[in-house]
């Protein structure tokens, strides 16, 4: 008997047997492939790679502005992609590792919570099962396409075959303008490919600050992309060695389209409907102080929790939430209000807590203060002056919400994680000194302007 079995060896998963160890628990984690799931093996690791890949590149392609010389880069694909699988199998391997050596049974599968525990059918369909006191179901998510777009792998595919694209597609059709579209199209511009990013919504990376989505916009079409927004795309014609794609009137032929529309929640054949758990069009409900759901000593973590972001870093954070009341008994509720959401495009886009949007809808009364970059001498030295802070506070309150457009604001927007988290007064953080020259600079200058003595 277990104390604690998980399903799934995702960030919810891994993290939720590595935490477990704090509190002396026995566990056992099913997994049907390697451990790592989406972030290490199909997203946010590999994607980062080819980012950095294309940051490099673009680095030596504008040394000439920095008094350097150097031949135009040409992009080495396939070396790139051995890259990327290296650092992909490096953390891999590393993870295996580490639950290893904190003692956690990792059993090869597919898991399904049953009564008491979980059921375990391996590859050659023979069937085990391992009693716990306590299910963690760490699914996680997969790609959705949408009508007329039947994923092939080849001409129509999702970020699990973009990942993995042996040669440069030198056409690309991106659907859908969310963090994956537009990572896929920064990286893909950045490294020479021709991109027509389209969204249906009236904005690029529609969650975040309109004035953020206008600076990458503004960012993303000096690199040469083609962004359209507010469109619909008709059905595909495949009948030619390409793909033709239709968006009002205009007809794209692309060498291929990747469709990055949202991800769909792994819930089904995992047991849940028949422990009745309440589900919410395919999200699995919870008690979002302690992860449980609707069924005795059943817990959901990661991207299958319904109205909490799919992100690691909360899988991460939700696992720890499940694991403490697993073991205690004690609520430790994940904070919803101050996460971080980075896009890691070039230049990246940052934000934390609330848009002003967002604000208002709350109810709350708040005051926007803006301050771009052209002025902050590390943006200057950088060569990067386009970026963006916005900071939103509460009417002599605290701070909300925070947004940074800059090539490193997924590092920076740590400080205003904080800010929001430990609810600081714009006067109070401002308060504090910022090196100098740094880019964190353009968030203190931000700070005191919205403390009302803005100093540049
Ligand atoms: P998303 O929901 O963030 O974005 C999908 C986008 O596609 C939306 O803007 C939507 O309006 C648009 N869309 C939907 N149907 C469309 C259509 N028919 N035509 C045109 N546009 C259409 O989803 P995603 O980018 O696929 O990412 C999936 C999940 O993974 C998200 O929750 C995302 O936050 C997460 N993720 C995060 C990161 C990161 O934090 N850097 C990176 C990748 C993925």
């Amino acid at each position: 008997m277990h104390d604690v079995v998980i399903i799934g060896g995702g960030p919810g998963g891994y993290a939720a047997a590595l935490y477990a160890h704090n509190f002396g628990l026995s566990v056992a984690l099913v997994e049907k492939e390697r451990v790592g799931g989406t972030c290490l093996i199909r997203g946010c690791i590999p994607a980062k790679t080819w980012l950095e890949t294309a940051s490099v590149y673009q680095t030596v392609a504008r040394s000439g502005e920095f008094g350097v010389r150097a031949a135009p880069p040409t992009l080495d694909w396939p070396a790139a992609l051995a890259r990327k699988n290296q650092v992909v199998d490096g953390l891999v391997n590393g993870l295996s590792g580490l639950l290893r050596s904190r003692g956690v049974e990792v059993h090869a599968g597919v898991g399904r919570a049953v009564s008491g525990g979980v059921e375990v059918t391996g590859s050659d369909g023979s069937k085990s099962m391992l009693p716990a006191n306590a299910t963690v179901v760490a699914t996680g998510s997969v790609p959705r396409s949408i009508p007329g777009y039947d994923i092939d792998g080849a001409r129509i595919v999702t970020s699990d075959q973009a990942l993995d694209w042996p040669t440069q597609p030198q056409r690309v059709v991106v659907i859908g303008a969310g963090a994956i579209g537009a990572e896929f199209a920064s990286m893909l511009a950045d490294v020479g490919s021709q991109v027509h990013l389209l969204e249906a919504l009236d904005q690029i990376i529609p969650g975040m600050e309109p004035a953020a989505a206008k600076t990458l916009g503004r960012a993303f079409r000096k690199k040469g992309i083609d962004i359209k927004t507010g469109v619909q795309v008709g059905p595909p014609d495949l009948s030619g060695p390409g793909v033709k794609v239709p968006v009002g009137d205009a007809l794209l032929e692309v060498d291929v389209v990747l469709v990055a529309v949202g991800r769909a929640p792994v819930t089904e054949g995992v047991g849940l409907e028949a422990l009745g758990v309440a589900m919410d069009r395919g999200f699995v409900t919870v008690n979002r102080e302690t992860m449980q759901t609707s069924a005795a000593n059943v817990y959901a973590v990661g991207d299958i929790v319904a109205g909490t972001p799919q992100l690691a870093h909360v899988a991460f954070a939700e696992a720890i939430a499940a694991i403490t009341h697993i073991a205690t008994g004690a609520v430790a509720p994940v904070d919803y209000r101050a996460i971080p959401m980075i896009v890691y495009t070039h230049p990246e886009t940052a934000s934390v807590g609330l848009t002003e949007a967002q604000a208002i809808e709350q109810g709350l009364d708040v005051e926007v203060t803006d301050h771009g970059m052209r002025g902050v001498g590390r943006a200057i030295i950088h060569g990067e002056t386009g970026g963006m802070v916005r900071i939103v506070a509460e009417k002599d309150g605290p701070i909300v919400g925070a947004t940074i457009v800059d090539p490193i604001a997924g590092e920076i927007i740590h400080e205003l994680m904080y800010a929001v988290g430990w609810e600081a007064l714009p006067a109070e953080a401002a308060a504090f000194i910022h090196a100098h020259p740094t880019i964190s600079e353009g968030i203190g200058e931000t700070l005191l302007a919205a403390a009302g003595r803005p100093l540049h």
